[in-house]
């Protein structure tokens, strides 16, 4: 059977293996295809089965969480941990606390992480959490009752050197906070480095908040400037208004690029005098409100409701940074037609594959999300060497080595696309270098 064959028929046997779960089955797709030049120069990854046994997730762990709302009334959530791969590292990746999670969501993430991971250069597995919680609405010691019950079975999964999670969609900062004090308490033991995006008096790193966004804008601007471009005097539009989405705008603005428009699930806000940071911040990390609020504060900004239109709005850079599939066909085609020449992915999976073909058939300048959205994770993986080192270094220091590790992330993937034939397409790119150093591993520790 030729390679494509192969390839093709586990595809299938995955989607047969794991009915319904179609966020994993396209990011097994988007994976898997884009190995075949790497597969058929390099035939050992297929005779020593690294590619079955890559797609089955070393371990799945579903539970219950119950907990009490403040009306007394009990309510149960489903938790999940997926502990993908450890070849080259400790399990490490977010908890998402989302009501649209299941196993397809985890899993499709659980598995991008495990390249991601890889691309960062830094010793850390793949794996992925979470729960269908919804944090909206919710009061603080709901949170907390919430955050506390999750614990209660997931800390006798995790471990510094075993599993570590961190934050993503719906957990920040004040749920990893109530996470690790429910994690000391029963543990009985202050294992700074078992949980990352701590607070900064307990473990956390400096510039770890700004990580995924910063990262984010500095791959992409390597990406320009190889091409004699950069932000300076570029209309960009960022989706999304959390962690990822603030501090990409940060970064934009930062290196003189004008950020028209951000979004949360409602709609977006344009402002053709660029965003204003300080009141996004306000309204969102301090008040916790809806985007719709800035028109109070900036009256020539306005409001359209439906997030998805976002991407109407003409202009030379997109980043994607809300969520995965936010960009469809037409959505890109809208993009090409408007002139888009940059695509960075700041959250996962956010252009569906046929939109990433439009680009790639358009030559748009296109970071996929595992390597650009890779900072966030890397500086966890710092975190986790100063918790070990019981050192802290400086934002500066963090941030220095934020820049280079995107660096490496871009030329690494460069040139992994140039070697198999793929100049130019960081889609391949990515995949192959992320995939090589797993595979290499998994090879030398055996059939595991
Ligand atoms: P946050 O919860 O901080 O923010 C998510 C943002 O996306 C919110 O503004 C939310 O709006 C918005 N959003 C959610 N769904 C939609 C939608 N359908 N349309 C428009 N906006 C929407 O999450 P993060 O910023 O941490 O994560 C964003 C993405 O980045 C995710 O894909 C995540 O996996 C990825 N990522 C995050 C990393 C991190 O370090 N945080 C690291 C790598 C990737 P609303 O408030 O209305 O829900």
């Amino acid at each position: 059977m030729d390679t494509k064959s192969y390839v093709n028929k586990l595809i299938e046997n995955v989607k047969i293996k794991n009915p319904g779960e179609t966020e994993f089955h396209a990011t097994i797709k988007e994976v898997l295809t884009s190995l075949i030049p790497l597969l058929e120069k390099e035939p050992k990854y297929i005779e020593e089965g690294v590619l079955e046994r890559i797609v089955e997730p070393e371990r799945q762990i579903m539970f219950r969480v119950p907990w009490v709302d403040d009306n007394g009334k009990i309510q149960v959530n489903r938790g999940f941990r997926i502990e993908f791969n450890s070849a080259i590292g400790p399990y490490k990746g977010g908890l998402r606390f989302h009501p649209t999670v299941n196993l397809s969501i985890i899993k499709f993430l659980g598995f991008e992480q495990i390249f991601k991971n890889s691309l960062t250069g830094l010793p850390i597995g793949g794996g992925k959490g979470g729960s269908d919680f919804d944090p909206k609405g919710k009061s603080d010691r709901e949170i907390m009752r919430f955050c506390q019950s999750f614990m209660n079975e997931l800390y006798r999964h995790i471990g510094e050197n075993t599993d570590v999670p961190a934050g993503d969609i719906g957990v920040g900062g004040r749920e990893i906070g109530y996470l690790f004090g429910q994690y000391k308490k029963l543990k009985n033991s202050f294992d700074s480095g078992v949980l990352t995006g701590k607070g900064i008096p307990y473990g956390g790193s400096l510039a770890r908040t700004e990580a995924t966004g910063y990262g984010l804008v500095y791959f992409v601007d390597e990406m320009l400037k190889d091409k004699d471009l950069s932000f300076e005097g570029k209309t960009v539009v960022v989706s999304g208004s959390g962690n990822v989405a603030t501090y990409a705008i940060q970064k934009v603005q930062e290196l003189g690029g004008l950020v028209v428009a951000c979004s949360d699930s409602t709609g977006y806000v344009y402002d053709e005098n660029g965003i204003n940071l300080n009141t996004l911040k306000e309204i969102k990390e301090v008040q916790r409100k809806r985007i719709s609020e800035y028109t109070k504060y900036h009256y020539t900004a306005k409001f359209v409701e439906g997030s998805q239109n976002i991407w109407t709005i003409p202009c030379d850079i997109a980043l994607p940074c809300a969520t995965q599939n936010e960009i469809n066909i037409d959505a890109a085609k809208t993009l090409v037609k408007n002139g888009v020449i940059a695509v960075g992915e700041g959250a996962n999976m956010p252009s569906t594959l046929e939109a990433i073909d439009v680009f790639l058939e358009n030559k748009v300048l296109f970071a996929p999300a595992k390597a650009s959205n890779a900072g966030g994770v890397a500086v966890s993986a710092l975190e986790m060497s100063q918790n070990s080192m019981r050192l802290a270094w400086s934002f500066e220091e963090v941030d220095e080595r934020l820049k280079n590790i995107m660096k490496n992330i871009y030329n690494n993937s460069k040139n992994a696309a140039e070697t198999y034939g793929f100049e130019g397409n960081l889609v391949v790119g990515s995949n192959i270098a992320g995939f090589k150093k797993v595979a290499d591993a998994m090879l030398a520790q055996g059939i595991i």
